[in-house]
């Protein structure tokens, strides 16, 4: 699904990314972890198609197209989801009207109609059950106000609707208390299947004690300098970054 091969990546003529090779394939939960300011939420952003950053070298190949040429919002369309991808705040617009004008977004991009009143509405109760959402959630104003752990429930909810086939969650590394990352968690859970694929990015292991990852991956310093099993995360956990860090490793 996606393959990422020698992707380097620049800000301000800054490295930040020097050499990543990545492949997912649909079914997978693949985590990527690493000490703060790793680049981290660089590759996210890069993988996205945010413009302040520059690819200088490398490609990113999304079902085997190349992804360079595609902007933020072609390459939503084509079925990858960031979290985090919208403002945080936008007053006055509730969480079901901001669902129906991203689900219609996506349609227009790919020539299709407004959806339906009624299939939408029957969507929106499909999956804000599924996420146990209930319909006071649904009339608030999006973000407005918002704890933590809401916005979590918001950006799950979203990927529920729109249904990507990789999604991106790029959770900071501070501020979500555990109920928070329980609303994540159970919401990936639900929502992983054999078809798409779920990239998790983080910098604490307790994340993974409920999203159990396939694969997880160690970001140092722009480079992937570990993979392994999901038992990597607990050795991460007890050991820290250090070991696995080439110049600090003994
Ligand atoms: P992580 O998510 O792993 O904490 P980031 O990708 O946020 O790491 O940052 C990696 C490096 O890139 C850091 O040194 C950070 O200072 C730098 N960086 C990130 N974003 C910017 C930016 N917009 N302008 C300048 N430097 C940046
Ligand atoms: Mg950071
Ligand atoms: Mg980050």
């Amino acid at each position: 699904m996606l393959r990422i091969k020698n992707l380097h990546a620049s800000i301000d003529d800054k490295e930040i990314l020097k050499g990543i090779n990545l492949e997912i394939n649909p079914g997978e939960v693949h985590a990527i972890m690493g000490p703060n300011g790793s680049g981290k939420s660089t590759l996210s952003s890069v993988i996205a198609g945010k413009e302040e950053f520059d690819v200088t070298e490398g490609e990113i190949l999304f079902e085997n197209k190349d992804l360079s040429e595609l902007d933020p919002e072609e390459r939503a369309h084509k079925g990858i989801f960031l979290s985090f991808q919208y403002p945080t705040e936008i007053p006055g617009v509730s969480v079901t009207n901001f669902m129906r004008t991203s689900i219609n977004a996506h349609r227009k991009a790919q020539g299709l109609e407004d959806m339906p009143g009624n299939e939408m509405l029957k969507l929106i109760r499909e999956k804000s059950e599924m996420l146990a959402i209930d319909r006071k959630f649904l009339s608030r104003s999006l973000n407005e106000g918002f704890s933590g752990g809401e916005k979590k429930r918001n950006e799950i909810f979203q990927m529920a609707m729109l249904n990507p086939k990789l999604s991106i969650l790029d959770e900071t590394d501070s501020g979500l208390d555990i109920d928070a990352l329980k609303i994540v968690a159970d919401g990936v859970n639900k929502l992983r299947n054999e078809n798409n694929a779920v990239l998790v990015i983080t910098h604490y292991q307790r994340l993974l004690n409920y999203i159990v990852p396939d694969v997880v991956h160690v970001l140092v310093d722009g480079r992937i300098v570990k993979t392994g099993g999901k038992e990597l995360a607990f050795e991460l956990e007890e050991k820290g970054y250090d070991w696995v860090t080439p110049e600090k490793a003994v």
